[in-house]
């Protein structure tokens, strides 16, 4: 597949006179025809709903977008419930998936009427002390072992700490009936950024066959399966992206198979997908601010890993546009880094790209989910602002860079930095 930016050199030109780089930028119009098509991949289950996992991009303004295109969100933390909140999501809106909850948390879960998703046995009695038990409630599948897809093994679910096994989930259900429960949710989440249209029919077979036996062996009334996050996108140009009407139409031939004929026909299939959401519609935009030669080709650039982390942190392909060279020929093997103080603050190692001269803008693809949102604040460096690029071609700033003044906000119960000069 031939990556293109959305943005142009021109464009980025005039969006650099009021807002400098580097920031993160994200695309409306791809926003919402993605949000659509997945919308009408589903649109044979009639509770279908997408809670669009808010820890990918916490941004108001692009959850609002999502609100619109009738997504809810998926929380796990306090403020994450607070925003949900704040941005009108209510009862019935909201999903509360979270792991090593505080007891504070599951009171907020409850105030705004989320659907909470007990991650362990043990929560249930948790739960019950700190916020009461609701009528309706989710468990977390963890089936143990290995994930494959065919014959790949796409993860390792007996090595990650999220979920109940098999008999706990039984032991939890005829446990919570007796605690006043009327309606149950199952949920899972086997392996992340799947680029396959298997992924989600898989799972949903392994979570279908599971309702069905919950249902025969404790009676449970199960209303919603949620099949979580996890359909990935193609961060390098070699790969295909996911197509989301085949995927819908995989989960419901399962769903035929085993629901229907079980007389579960009724129940609700939920999502919580974050990065096939966002991520195609984002992209980073730095500017080429130094060039180095020594034993290779470096090329400095105005972000850096608290921008965007996740090539320092996975090692990451994040592909890369230089604007206005979109056709010229990729002659030059650069490193492309920012300037923390870690060698592993490189956007790009040995990539092939056209001659960069200093000033390009590089656009960095795939940043629309867990791109910003991972950023931090190492060597004091500070976060950039975050853009739209709204449908009729405008830009609003959707969130503003951080200052010195945001970093050293932490010491405003003291005078000791009373003398800072900003
Ligand atoms: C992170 C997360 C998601 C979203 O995952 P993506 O890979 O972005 O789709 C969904 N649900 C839970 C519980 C998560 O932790």
């Amino acid at each position: 597949m031939n990556k293109k930016a959305f943005v142009t050199k021109e464009q980025i030109e005039e969006i650099v006179k009021k807002y400098p780089t580097p920031f993160h930028i994200y695309d409306e119009k791809g926003i919402r025809e993605n949000a659509r098509k997945l919308k009408e991949a589903f649109a044979w289950n009639k509770g279908f709903k997408e809670f669009f996992a808010v820890k990918a991009t916490p941004n108001p303004y692009l959850l609002k977008i999502l609100q619109e295109e009738g997504c809810g969100t998926d929380c796990s933390s306090m403020t994450e419930l607070m925003l949900s909140e704040a941005l009108g999501f209510g009862k019935g809106d909201i999903m509360f998936s979270s792991n090593v909850t505080p007891a504070e948390e599951f009171v907020k879960a409850r105030q705004v009427e989320a659907y909470i998703n007990l991650d362990d046995y043990t929560h249930v009695e948790f739960l019950e002390e700190a916020a009461g038990i609701p009528d309706t409630i989710f468990c977390r599948y963890n089936p143990g072992g290995t994930f494959t897809l065919g014959t790949d093994i796409m993860d390792n679910p007996g090595d990650a700490k999220y979920g109940l096994t098999k008999e706990q989930m039984i032991d939890a259900f005829i446990k919570l009936q007796k605690k006043g429960v009327k309606k149950f949710g199952i949920h899972s989440f086997l392996a992340s950024n799947t680029v396959s249209n298997e992924y989600y029919p898989a799972l949903a077979k392994i979570l279908f066959e599971l309702a069905v036996e919950l249902k025969e062996k404790t009676g449970a009334n199960i209303q919603y399966i949620n099949l979580s996050g996890g359909v990935g996108v193609p961060y390098t140009p070699d790969k295909e992206p996911n197509d989301i009407l085949l995927i819908g139409e995989g989960v419901h031939k399962v769903f035929d198979e085993v629901l229907v004929p079980a007389g579960m026909g009724d129940v609700s299939i939920f999502t919580e997908l974050g990065r096939f959401m966002l991520a195609p519609y984002g992209h980073l935009v730095t500017k080429a601010i130094h060039e180095k030669h020594i034993y290779k080709e470096y090329i400095g650039v105005d972000a850096c890993a608290v921008n965007l982390m996740r090539p320092a942190m996975y090692g990451a392909y994040h592909h890369i546009t230089v604007l206005g060279k979109e056709d010229a020929p990729c002659d030059h093997k650069y490193d492309v880094t920012g300037s923390l103080c870690e060698n592993n603050d490189k956007f790009a190692i040995d990539r092939m790209l056209p001659k960069i001269d200093m000033g390009d803008y590089l656009a960095i693809h795939d940043t629309g989910a867990h791109g910003f949102a991972m950023g931090y604040n190492y060597n004091g460096k500070l976060k950039s602002a975050e853009l739209l690029l709204k449908e009729d071609g405008s830009v609003e700033m959707i969130r503003r860079a951080e200052t010195p003044k945001d970093y050293f906000a932490t010491f405003d119960f003291s005078d000791i930095l009373k003398d800072m000069k900003y």
